[in-house]
């Protein structure tokens, strides 16, 4: 048995476990909440991500550690260094966690961005909608996901509520994209350098939260596809990355811009575990570990859906034709990722009335 040691134990360690247990791994994850998803697949040590004994204990006789949460410290990333490689390196967690680095990361490379200024005062805020013009949105640097911890100004009147709602923190300002639609790209990169892309694919939010992906993305050509992967491969090659990373995009009129880098599995590329040859969680072990990657090709056309704040029926799904229920176990609490369903079609057209029957079904009523 080879052991995997992973920093978080939400979902995303449960479905990384489950990936990577028919591969011969066993895990231990590191996570503060006691029945954290992830217990179900391996030992659980119960301790915070910034409590290195823990984490020491966590990775004790692993071969190799990683994390499935960008906001792991890299402090606790890098102390773990000694006992065994830890992929991917804590340089993405650095790059990840602070959007000014992360911007400044992507422009270096010839990635195009949002334009963007870093904001510590309100002078400096007043200065970066000169420069950027409204309307503007205005993030703080670090901590803020799923839409929380931004504020959208379309006013030179609103600069000075905004600056109170977040000031508190070093903030970043970015011109604000009229985008057609978002996007992400999902790659892998084994320990050789090896790169392999899944198809981009589609993603619809509400309040902030992915609700939808559709894979691959509806109207995805060759050129579209290639303009995803140079937002990611020379990313992956600068960090020497290894494992799974997801970069977020806009689509405006085929041209992308990228949003966020996040350096580990992704609720966007869960369909993979259906809808690929080779899923993201069986790849980013398969890397980690330096085994060969799997192909990323898609087996069909396919969609994801989300399951928050409540969970659908499930006799009523697992009688709909090509769709595929995973409970992550978790309590019921308004605007938490419970579960999430992926649907497979062998066509587009079937696709359509599947996932039609899945909405309704997890769109059901106690959502938020
Ligand atoms: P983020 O936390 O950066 O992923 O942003 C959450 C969501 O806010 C994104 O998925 C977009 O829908 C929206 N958003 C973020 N940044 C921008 C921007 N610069 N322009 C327009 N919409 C944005």
């Amino acid at each position: 048995m080879t052991r995997v040691a992973v920093l978080g134990g939400g979902q995303l360690g449960w479905m990384l476990g489950l990936a990577g247990i028919p591969l011969g791994c066993s895990f231990a994850f590191l996570d503060p909440v006691e029945g954290a998803p992830s217990a179900a697949v391996g030992e659980l040590v119960v301790g915070g991500l910034d409590d290195i004994e823990a984490a020491r204990r966590a990775a004790a006789g692993a071969a190799v550690v990683t994390y499935e949460w960008e906001g792991v410290p890299a402090a606790t990333a890098r102390a773990l260094e000694s006992h065994a490689p830890v992929y991917p390196p804590a340089r993405a967690l650095d790059v990840s966690q602070d959007r000014v680095v992360e911007k400044q990361t992507l422009q270096t490379l010839g990635i195009a961005t949002a334009p963007f200024h870093p904001v510590e005062s309100l002078a400096d805020l007043r200065r970066a909608v000169d420069a950027i013009g409204l309307p503007a949105v205005l993030k703080t640097r670090r901590g803020g996901y799923d839409g929380k911890g931004q504020s959208v100004l379309d006013e030179p009147a609103g600069l000075d509520a905004a600056w109170k709602l977040l000031g508190d923190e070093r903030c970043i300002l970015e011109g604000f994209v009229t985008f057609d639609r978002e996007l992400s790209i999902l790659a892998v990169r084994g320990r050789d350098a090896e790169v392999a892309c899944w198809p981009a694919v589609e993603n619809h939010h509400r309040d902030g939260i992915l609700r939808l992906t559709r894979a691959p993305a509806p109207g995805l050509d060759d050129a579209l596809q290639a303009r995803a992967e140079a937002s990611i491969r020379p990313l992956l090659d600068e960090l020497d990355y290894v494992g799974v990373c997801c970069v977020e995009l806009f689509d405006v009129g085929g041209n992308l811009l990228a949003n966020e880098i996040a350096p580990r599995v992704h609720n966007s590329g869960h369909w993979t575990i259906e809808g690929a040859e080779t899923s993201q969680f069986e790849n980013h072990v398969r890397a980690i570990l330096g085994l060969p990657l799997g192909s990323t090709a898609a087996r069909g056309p396919s969609a994801m859906v989300n399951c928050i704040g409540t969970m659908p029926d499930r006799d009523a799904l697992l009688r709909t034709p090509g769709a595929h229920l995973h409970d992550y176990g978790k309590s019921a609490r308004p605007g938490r990722k419970l579960g999430h369903v992926t649907v497979t079609a062998p066509d587009d057209e079937r696709l359509e009335a599947r996932l039609a029957r899945v909405r309704e079904l997890c769109d059901g009523a106690g959502l938020p």
